[in-house]
């Protein structure tokens, strides 16, 4: 695709993203704005291929204003580096935008009225892989009460928000924190969602492979290829199982 577009597409989707946050910033459509230092909108680039969602802002990022800067957001950060990537690659958000207090888990009313902002940015970001962190944001997203157990480190097609996509969920890094097996578990994880960007699900979603027009999304599939149909039938065997 002409550099140009890419360039317009980005500057577009980063005011538009900018427009949510601001009128986002006195949001009070839930009980959560009453203990909340500051809305934690989301951070990273505007027109990321890979999204990453969190469950909700803890202690430092209600401080901060900035998803996933505290200690399980340092893990997050060192699992990107592995695979190659910064924090300014991605998209980070989180399925509610201002902390629980106490850090309790989010409660079914407040992610009901916090999810349509969640879906304004997948709209504008349009991810082509949603890493979703935990099970809150799994449920939510994928739309699944089956455990993280059965099914972190798989990934499924869905259209959110208008956006063809695929989810892959893994473990809240919290979760591996002090917890050796599970960071073993993540990483190996992670491993799996890098070659998921690179080549795609494989057959099912290699329709997209030739594209007739010039969009944002046929300079995507050039700059990270689909996988050849043999390695992608073995792949799609190990990813899209669910
Ligand atoms: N945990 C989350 O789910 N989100 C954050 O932003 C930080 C910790």
């Amino acid at each position: 695709m002409n550099h140009d577009v890419a360039k317009q597409g980005i500057e577009d989707a980063a005011e538009a993203l900018a427009r949510l946050q601001e009128s986002l910033r006195d949001c009070s459509l839930c009980e959560l704005c009453r203990g909340r230092t500051r809305v934690v909108f989301g951070v990273g680039s505007p027109r990321a291929e890979l999204m990453f969602v969190g469950e909700g802002p803890g202690f430092h990022e209600d401080r901060q204003g900035e998803p996933f800067v505290g200690q399980a957001g340092k893990l997050l950060t060192t699992l990107l580096g592995e695979i190659g990537l910064a924090r300014a690659d991605v998209y980070i958000a989180n399925v509610v935008k201002c902390r629980p207090p106490e850090n309790r888990d989010p409660l079914p009313a407040e992610i009901e009225a916090c999810s349509p902002h969640l879906m304004e940015q997948i709209a504008i970001i349009r991810p082509k892989v949603i890493c979703t962190l935990g099970r809150f944001a799994t449920k939510l997203l994928a739309e699944t009460d089956q455990s993280m157990s059965s099914i972190h480190g798989r990934a499924k097609e869905t259209t959110l928000a208008g956006v063809d996509t695929i989810i892959f969920p893994v473990f809240h890094p919290a979760a591996a924190l002090y917890t050796p097996a599970n960071r073993q578990v993540l990483q190996e994880d992670f491993t799996k969602l890098r070659f998921l960007l690179e080549r795609g699900l494989g057959p099912s979603d290699s329709q997209n492979e030739e594209p007739t027009h010039a969009t944002e999304d046929s300079d995507r599939s050039q700059r990270h290829p689909r996988g050849r149909v043999s390695q992608s039938c073995e792949r799609q065997e190990q990813l899209h199982l669910w």
